[in-house]
């Protein structure tokens, strides 16, 4: 059966292809990452994800547009579609921008999967320890049901080792921050670290 998967990047891809593969399905990669930034990092990681695909064998189709000035204006401003609390105004933007990043991209994967005859879809964005899982896991049911397709749940976090693996043998290009221009900036900046070291303390002792 064929399942529509959102790839984020292609070393994240590695260990959910595989284990799709094993539980009998058919893989079609889907890129849309409107939240990476700068260009050239979007254009790396673009050029990776079809790399990946090309040596394991899997067909593609990618949204090969850039989506920074998008991606700011969704994040600071009003954003419809999330549910009860769908109203997110500018000051909120910055702490939601997660929240609005993967209603973006896993509602695009939904509607691409209805208007292109997958009956299931889900997203390599499930194999990262670094994103917050069950909001992930809500907003894709939901978007499923918005679009009557089908979400296919799997926790792929369990091959985080093996996958970094497999990368590393197919020589894929690594980045080293999530993707958008903030999360680049919390990755390397020292003083962010202090200000979040300095809040983690301040919270230890209330
Ligand atoms: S930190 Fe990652 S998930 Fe959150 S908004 Fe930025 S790119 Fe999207």
């Amino acid at each position: 059966m064929k399942i529509l998967l959102h790839m984020c990047c292609g070393p994240c891809s590695c260990y959910p292809v595989k284990k799709l593969r094993e539980e009998g399905f058919e893989p079609i990669g889907f890129f849309f990452n409107p939240n990476i930034h700068p260009y050239q990092e979007w254009r790396q990681r673009l050029k990776t994800a079809r790399e990946f695909a090309e040596k394991v064998g899997m067909e593609i189709h990618v949204v090969n547009h850039y989506g920074l000035r998008e991606f700011l204006t969704k994040t600071f401003s009003v954003v419809e579609g999330l549910g009860d609390d769908d109203t997110i105004n500018f000051a909120d933007g910055f702490h939601n921008r997660c929240k609005i990043c993967y209603a973006w991209r896993l509602g695009e994967t939904a509607k691409f999967a209805a208007e292109n005859n997958f009956e299931i879809f889900t997203s390599t964005l499930f194999y990262s320890i670094h994103q917050n899982h069950e909001l992930m896991k809500k907003i894709a049911e939901s978007v499923a049901k918005n679009f009557g397709v089908k979400f296919f749940y799997e926790d792929f976090r369990a091959g985080w080792d093996e996958g970094i693996a497999i990368s590393k043998e197919l020589e894929l290009y690594r980045q080293n921050y999530c993707g958008c221009i903030f999360s680049e900036e919390e990755r390397f900046s020292n003083d962010l670290k202090k200000i979040r070291r300095a809040k983690f303390k301040a919270q230890k002792k209330s």
